[in-house]
């Protein structure tokens, strides 16, 4: 049988513009390659390695038996955003009601949402780079403009007051900030945040979108959420959630909490396409955050031991560049000192011939730095076990040293 007539197939433009998550990327290939038998090492994809609390995973099982499981508030459930509320208290000396808090499908998706509610297209947003790879993207979605702020490793990463000036215009709409960072592992000081507000509370049209996922993986005495500045305050939304402070990656509870206003706009679009977050994975969370916090501290102090031990075996690697990741669980290494050099067929010309050769020569997958926006590095999360974490760099060492 014939078909008479031709099947004509559209990707939408904003689709077709958007790119593809590379961190999602390389550890589905590492996945792929697995399971043709390969040995590799996964140090691509940014997830705490451990399993989820006991004590809340019990509560998802009692959530079931209770038959929370019809749609839940498109916000969240009231006793969950509660619970957030106390814990935003507790932890950042904040003051929120439930009604400034929107739950979603994690912190990603809080994140879209906020920028999908807030950016009109032509809009800048500042973004300092390295940055998570979704932030530009993003933005996109919003056809909103990125104005990125390198920051390389001479400078930890983290951008000078001189230029976040610089960078803002008329069309300034947005800072999106992210500390501790994914993917260096900075962590601004109070100091250096109240130097970025000083120019920022000059600017009331600019919203402060702080990503504070990584809160609870941080290495220094002390951290300072952006709600800790009351020139800021009515407009600075922070991002959260569950994902890695509690190692809860797939029960996908993220929230924003910020300004009425903006909590409605999220509602209302949140509303439209994806309704309120999963109903047993919200008390989970609800769980997460009224439980025994150890689970947060044992956690942290793992990956600082592991800080210690990449951070030790990097430093040994004839021409990798680090600093010293004061939080989240990623290192970013310069690896511009490999360009030019080659292995039999294989020349280096860039970190993302960096990154596949490791993962041709080494089996270990790691992520091209030009992701975040900074090209010259690559990222390796060190969310692993210290055996594997010897033995991935091991074979970088191996790998790179056959580079000439
Ligand atoms: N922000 C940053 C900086 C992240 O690294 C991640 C992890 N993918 C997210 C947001 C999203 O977190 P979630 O898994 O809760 O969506
Ligand atoms: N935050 C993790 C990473 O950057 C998870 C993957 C993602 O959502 O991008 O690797």
């Amino acid at each position: 049988m014939t078909n008479s007539h031709r099947t004509m197939l559209q990707i939408s433009h904003r689709i077709q513009d958007l790119s593809q998550s590379q961190t999602l990327a390389m550890s589905q290939k590492s996945s792929e390659l697995r399971a043709q038998g390969i040995d590799v090492i996964n140090l691509s994809v940014g997830e705490p390695d451990f399993h989820t609390p006991d004590h809340i995973k019990a509560a998802a099982v009692k959530a079931i038996d209770d038959n929370f499981t019809f749609y839940s508030p498109v916000p969240g459930y009231m006793s969950l955003r509660q619970a957030i509320v106390k814990n935003l208290q507790e932890t950042d000396g904040a003051t929120f009601t439930p009604e400034q808090i929107v739950v979603s499908g994690g912190a990603k998706q809080a994140l879209c949402n906020v920028i999908l509610s807030t950016i009109n297209p032509g809009d800048e947003v500042i973004i300092p780079t390295p940055a998570w790879v979704s932030y530009v993207e993003m933005v996109k979605l919003a056809e909103g403009v990125s104005v990125t702020i390198p920051a390389d490793i001479n400078q930890d990463f983290k951008i000078t007051p001189e230029q976040l000036r610089a960078a803002i215009t008329p069309r300034t709409r947005m800072l999106l900030l992210c500390s501790p960072s994914n993917p260096t592992g900075s962590v601004y000081t109070r100091s250096e945040l109240q130097a970025l507000v000083d120019i920022l509370k000059d600017c009331p049209e600019i919203l402060v979108l702080s990503d504070e996922i990584y809160q609870h993986i941080n290495y220094t005495d002390s951290y300072t959420s952006m709600t800790a500045f009351p020139e800021i305050a009515d407009r600075a939304v922070i991002i959260n959630g569950v994902s890695k402070a509690y190692a809860m990656t797939g029960w996908r509870i993220g929230f924003m909490a910020g300004p009425l206003q903006i909590a409605k706009a999220c509602t209302k679009l949140q509303g439209q396409y994806t309704s309120g977050s999963s109903s047993i994975a919200q008390k989970a969370a609800e769980a997460a955050y009224l439980g025994p916090q150890e689970c947060v501290s044992e956690m942290c102090e793992a990956f600082r031991r592991r800080r210690d031990l990449v951070v030790k075996l990097a430093k040994e690697i004839p021409g990798l560049k680090v600093n010293v990741p004061q939080g989240a669980f990623y290192l970013f290494p310069e690896v511009s000192s490999f360009f030019g050099k080659k292995y039999g067929d294989k020349v280096i010309r860039s970190a993302a011939d960096v990154s596949m050769y490791l993962l041709e020569e080494a089996h270990v997958a790691t992520v091209d730095g030009s992701a975040f926006c900074l090209p010259g590095y690559i990222r390796l999360s060190y969310a692993t076990s210290d055996d594997t974490i010897r033995e991935a760099m091991r074979r970088i060492a191996e790998a790179l040293a056959k580079l000439k």
